[in-house]
């Protein structure tokens, strides 16, 4: 049996070494002017000239990101009314990262072992998000495993049936399992309760939908938006670097076809999030090309709203049980991920801080270095409590109006695009969602639900 890769083992083409100094590097951040992928490195890495991080170099480039929030964004501080409802959670894929997932074996009805994921039916999905609905949200995200019999459709199913080899394009029929999670075109229907905001269909997703046929991507998101698709959460991307990717998901898309399904996506006229997962086996250079490649879709598509950092949360993942990693990136390394993406993505208005990731008084801080939007209230949250994130599954208004008052800012709640923005008085309170479509103000839950929620998991 092969031995399993270890930190140690990994060596890269793309280091962080440049020929650029960290105060050149500085100064074309301060003055806004467009940064390379050299630029980056050096901010990251508080210059390649010495070891570590340098904490005062590092307050400068919080500082430069600060200001450049202020003059890009102001003092508001955006939040959504959200639900997460993942549909399953049934994935083969592997990806080394992820504890999200369960194998999807274990799903199929004569598995010896009982899962211990989900998967929802479509009438499910829309019992849980109509709920949501009636209480205010906004917008329903919605990212799940790539379950072996999920398809985009009718059409696609009778593709994938016809196959000779279902299992080289990892089908397999709906019967084999408890519960089917239908198709994704039914699911994201069943979601688009009263014209409520649909998030969903990540390019990984997108490829899984479009497996067995010749369909472009663009035919997938056309069917898609159809169905009730308003925009696409631009996860998976975790590292667009090769050498990465092989490491951490060599089941994955590569970056090319990432890229291509996003900018389908945005050809389409759905507009998209993008992201980056960081801090387990890449280096600042990496980061860097990331960032790099994000702009460049940006350029040409003009379609991201909101660029979101995820800092990797090691436990309980395959990284970190087989010694590939050691921990997730240090809060330095958080606080710089958020400032030099600030910079760095001078056509992409929005970064968002993630209490999920980071917790409140990380996530908070993350605000004064670059940050603007908060994220949302979340009413279900699985993938970060499943890898071992230890913050909760919900943020109240209230909870929200707080916390950015505390720091002298200024909440508002958004649409999932920002073209809706209302600002909240902390001085009015109860404080509860008015952009959704059944929203009229009240909380979204009420004070007996908040404190059944607040108590300890026992997962
Ligand atoms: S990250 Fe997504 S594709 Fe990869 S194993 Fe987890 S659920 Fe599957």
């Amino acid at each position: 049996m092969e031995r399993p890769v270890t930190e140690a083992d990994l060596t890269f083409d793309h280091v962080p070494q440049t020929d650029q100094s960290f105060e050149n590097a500085l100064e074309k951040a301060r003055d806004g002017d467009r940064l390379t992928v050299d630029d980056a490195i050096e901010l990251f890495t508080t210059g390649t000239d010495g070891e570590g991080i340098d904490q005062r170099r590092k307050e400068r480039v919080l500082e430069a990101a600060d200001r450049r929030r202020a003059e890009v964004v102001g003092e508001e501080v955006t939040f959504v009314a959200n639900l997460n409802n993942n549909v399953t959670t049934a994935c083969n894929v592997g990806c080394l990262f992820c504890n999200f997932k369960d194998a999807a074996h274990t799903f199929e009805s004569d598995a010896e072992v009982e899962t211990a994921g989900f998967t929802k039916t479509p009438d499910e999905s829309r019992e849980i998000v109509a709920d949501a609905v009636d209480r205010g949200i906004y917008e329903v995200t919605s990212v799940s495993g790539l379950h072996p019999a999920f398809a985009l459709d009718a059409e696609q199913r009778e593709i994938l049936e016809a196959h000779p080899e279902p299992k080289e394009i990892n089908y397999k029929p709906p019967e084999r399992y408890d519960t089917s999670p239908g198709t994704y075109t039914d699911q994201i229907a069943a979601m688009s309760v009263d014209g409520v905001h649909v998030h969903s269909m990540t390019p990984e997703e997108a490829y899984h939908a479009r497996r067995g046929t010749d369909w472009s991507y663009e035919e997938v998101f056309r069917r898609l938006k159809d169905a009730g698709l308003d925009t696409v959460p631009g996860t998976a991307a975790e590292i667009l670097v090769e050498e990465v990717r092989d490491v951490i998901c060599p089941g994955k898309i590569d970056t090319e076809e990432w890229l291509e399904a996003m900018e389908a996506a945005a050809n389409v006229g759905l507009g998209m999030t993008a992201t980056i997962m960081y801090g387990h086996v890449e280096n600042e250079a990496h980061r860097a090309l990331h960032l790099k490649r994000i702009r460049d879709l940006q350029d040409r598509t003009g379609n991201i709203t909101e660029f979101v950092p995820l800092s990797f949360v090691h436990q309980n993942t395959p990284l970190f049980e087989h010694d590939v990693v050691s921990s997730g990136p240090s809060i330095d390394e958080d606080e710089l991920m958020i400032a030099v993406s600030r910079l760095f993505l001078d056509n992409v208005d929005h970064v968002q801080s993630s209490w999920v990731k980071y917790g409140d008084e990380q996530g908070l801080k993350m605000l004064s270095c670059g940050a603007d939007d908060y994220m949302g209230t979340i009413l279900s949250e699985e993938i970060t409590k499943r890898a071992g994130g230890g913050y909760g599954e919900f943020r109240s208004f209230e909870d929200y109006v707080e916390m950015i008052s505390s720091i002298g800012r200024v909440p508002v709640e958004r649409s999932t695009d920002y073209e809706k923005r209302r600002v909240i008085d902390p001085e009015s309170p109860p404080f509860g969602p008015q952009l959704g479509p059944n929203a009229d103000g009240t909380p979204l839950l009420t004070e007996d639900e908040r404190a059944e929620r607040a108590l300890p998991a026992d997962d």
